[in-house]
């Protein structure tokens, strides 16, 4: 069976899934092999509880007269599917892209570009060769657009995303120090990021380009049809300010105020408002996405609690983000206490790397510095508290309140700080 022989039938159904909890009716259920994986069970089961197809990779459990379909492989034939169906997509589609700052953007663009639009977009942070696919193949008629989220932690990845969404729109948020074991290096980053750009050029659409980022104007140098901000002599021009540790911009004398912290959210606001006039949105629209967008996913999100400023940042974490997330937080006033939990993946950088982040710490004058995590504990800093791990940190908590005004949490998602939230 091919994607073309499928399509009818994908073109009744209400969604596709992988995850068998969640099959209702008219679905189709691509059943993933795993560990401990039960495809007949499941298979049966979904088409108990509606499921209009069921695609398997065990020719045993086939049986296309229940519409329980065989593929050798469901992966490729997903892939397959969405890029079919892509084929049949007459609507613009964003891919973005970048070390840090993918979902922020990605929904700022989606809020901008709802304002005149029937968007869709990534749901939270699908952004794998399993979670495209799913997302281009949410995409209904209805739809005038989509926003897509391709994340990457090696090399031909976003190629490979590239080729599946094949993105009219691309924008590379940053590049930075994150997943450089499995990119090799910080080079091999911008090499691997740069797919989007190379996919943009050898097909002719166009890239949004932040042109105060010497990375990004260097590479899109002699790119066409492009769109900038953030340089002189860019497209849209837009100049940053911030009250009450939130960050805004303003654009032609009118500013708009959004609910993030920290200064590196003020490109993601420049690339979603630059969308958002390249598509014909006045500001006054902008500006009302932007204000009304409210984080809740710990990326930048602050909470009030019992008189304290919590910012959290629990959702992950890598130097650049790291590095920025303290230079934002050491402006805020009044104590402060810096939770920082370790980040993840940095091969043999990873010891200089969380040095040099214990280094900027410490230069930025906190009132208290916690780490936690092996790699931090392993400096053996006696100007922090050194904890193994989230659970430590809260056992200690328990029996000692922090006691500064302002407190910062930021971590990598396998540290996963939020934890020790309810003992602040
Ligand atoms: P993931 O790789 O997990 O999908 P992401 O690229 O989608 O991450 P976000 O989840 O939007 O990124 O943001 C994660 C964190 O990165 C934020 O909480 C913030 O600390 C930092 N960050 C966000 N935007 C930027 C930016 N433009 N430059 C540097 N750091 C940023
Ligand atoms: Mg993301």
């Amino acid at each position: 069976m091919n994607a073309a022989q499928f399509y009818p039938l994908f073109l009744k159904s209400s969604k596709v899934t992988i995850d068998s909890r969640k099959i209702q009716k008219n679905d189709i259920f691509f059943a993933f092999s795993g560990a401990n994986f039960n495809a007949a069970t499941l298979a049966q089961d979904a088409m108990t509880n509606g499921a209009l197809a069921v695609i398997v990779e065990q020719q045993e459990f086939a049986d296309a007269d229940h519409h329980i379909f065989y593929v050798p492989s469901t992966l490729d034939f997903l892939q397959e599917l969405a890029v079919y169906h892509r084929n049949q997509l007459q609507i613009p589609i964003i891919g973005l892209t970048g070390s840090n700052g993918k979902t922020t953007t990605k929904e700022l663009i989606h809020a901008v570009l709802s304002k005149k639009f029937n968007v869709q977009y990534t749901l939270g942070n699908l952004n794998n060769h399993i979670g495209v696919p799913l997302t281009i193949l949410s995409i209904k008629p209805e739809h005038e657009m989509a926003v897509i989220e391709m994340g990457a932690n090696h090399q031909k990845e976003i190629e490979q995303l590239c080729a599946i969404s094949q993105p009219n729109y691309g924008y590379i948020t940053n590049f930075g120090k994150a997943h450089l074991e499995g990119f090799g290096g910080f080079e091999g980053v911008i090499k691997g990021k740069s797919e989007l750009y190379d996919y943009l050029k050898s097909h002719r659409q166009t890239v949004l380009v932040n042109e105060n980022d010497p990375i990004q104007l260097q590479k899109t140098s002699d790119y066409q049809p492009k769109i900038t901000f953030g340089g002189t002599g860019s497209d849209y021009h837009f100049e940053e300010f911030s009250s009450q540790n939130f960050v805004g911009l303003r654009f032609n004398g009118e500013s708009a105020q959004s609910k993030l912290t920290g200064n590196y959210n003020f490109t993601n606001l420049c690339a979603a408002a630059s969308f958002g006039l390249h598509f014909g949105i006045n500001f006054q629209d902008i500006k009302s996405a932007i204000e009304n967008y409210v984080p809740t996913n710990m990326r930048s999100q602050i909470m009030e609690r019992d008189g304290k400023t919590l910012v959290l940042d629990t959702y992950n974490a890598n130097p650049s983000s790291m590095a920025a997330s303290l230079r934002n937080f050491s402006s805020f006033d009044g104590t402060k206490t810096i939770i920082i939990g370790d980040m993840l993946e940095l091969g043999a950088e990873a010891k200089e790397e969380h040095d040099d982040i214990l280094q900027l710490a410490k230069s930025l004058n906190f009132d208290q510095i916690i780490t936690v995590g092996k790699n931090f504990l392993s400096l053996n800093s006696p100007d922090s508290l050194n904890f193994e791990n989230s659970a430590e940190l809260a056992e200690f908590m328990k029996s000692n309140r922090l006691s500064s005004k302002n407190i910062l949490l930021k971590g990598s998602r396998g540290i996963a700080l939020e934890k020790v939230l309810e003992f602040i």
